[in-house]
């Protein structure tokens, strides 16, 4: 068993870590990449399910490798955790997010909210906090645009060190997400004593949504305990139309998903966000 990032206790397995060759290869390219300007953001938009409003995008990282193609965050950002390399590729992703942020609000989308995921390994640096609200205030962002998406399990790592930086994130007015809600193994104690805003619904219980079964017994549940804590809640992987009425009809505020728009660069998205409603 070992331990990574987001992601928290997994088995070690092969396609983790394919051959060390092409892990040394990321792992010496990747300082490189950070400062030869070779990652990329694209941004998912988040709707909100019953007005067909794009209310937050997620950014999610992209490698745009000379010799490889765009690579997705799978084949490195794991990597970047194992190494100390996560922090840096983690303050380019807020400081590029922000940019992006400033740039929609001369676009006049200004009003939509930013979720930038962020690694253990980061949050649990004492200096997190301040180093996020620096980053915004160079951009005279209003705090209230960014969105800290965290797992369950990374919250569990360090419940002390997570709860200072986030609670004085969250006093600043940064919200903080709970990604990959229902996949770890935490107890639901952290609900209230930490100062979380949304809970991200994994796409894993809206996967057979359509089909009844136990995991929709538990949308239910969960909706109905976000509803009561006032916490917003987004459900993930939205594919299909069926997916889509089917969370809309449980209640469910927010999607995000293929179903609305697969993540885009900033120069697609600035044309998708003035044809829909925001
Ligand atoms: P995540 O945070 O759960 O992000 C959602 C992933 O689901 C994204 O994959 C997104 O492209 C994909 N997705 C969105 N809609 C659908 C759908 O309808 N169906 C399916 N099957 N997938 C959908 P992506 O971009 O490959 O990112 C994978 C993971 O990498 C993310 O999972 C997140 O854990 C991590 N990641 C991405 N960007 C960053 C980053 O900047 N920093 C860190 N630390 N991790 C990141
Ligand atoms: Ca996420
Ligand atoms: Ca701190
Ligand atoms: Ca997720």
């Amino acid at each position: 068993v070992k331990e990574t990032g987001r992601n928290g206790f997994c088995l070690y397995s092969s396609d983790m870590r394919q051959d060390s060759s092409q892990f040394l290869d990321i792992e010496s390219g990747l300082p490189r990449a950070i400062c030869h300007d070779e990652l990329r953001l694209h941004y998912q938009p988040q709707v909100d399910m019953a007005q067909g409003r794009i209310v937050g995008l997620e950014a999610l990282v992209r490698w745009a490798h000379p010799q490889r193609g765009l690579l997705p965050p799978a084949e490195f950002v794991p990597i970047a955790e194992e190494t100390k390399l996560i922090r840096e590729l983690g303050d380019w992703v807020l400081r590029r997010a922000c940019r992006d942020a400033a740039v929609l609000r001369e676009r006049g989308f200004g009003d939509l909210k930013i979720a930038v995921n962020v690694s253990p390994q980061q949050f649990e640096t004492d200096d997190f906090d301040q180093c996020v609200l620096a980053i915004l205030a160079c951009h005279g962002l209003d705090p209230a645009v960014l969105e800290i998406e965290i797992t369950e399990n990374s919250i569990m790592r360090d419940m002390n060190k997570s709860m200072a930086n986030l609670t004085a994130l969250a006093h600043a007015g940064v919200t903080i997400a709970v990604d990959d809600f229902g996949t770890g193994y935490s107890s639901l104690g952290y609900l209230h004593s930490l100062p979380l805003h949304t809970l991200k619904l994994d796409r894993c219980f809206v996967q057979n949504i359509t089909q009844a079964s136990e995991r929709n017994t538990i949308i239910t549940a969960v909706l109905a305990m976000a509803q009561g804590l006032e916490i917003a809640f987004v459900a993930e992987g939205v594919e299909t139309q069926a997916q889509h009425d089917y969370l809309l009809n449980a209640g469910c505020p927010i999607g995000q998903g293929y179903h609305y728009c697969r993540p885009l660069e900033l120069e697609k998205l600035l044309p998708f966000l003035a044809a829909h409603p925001t």
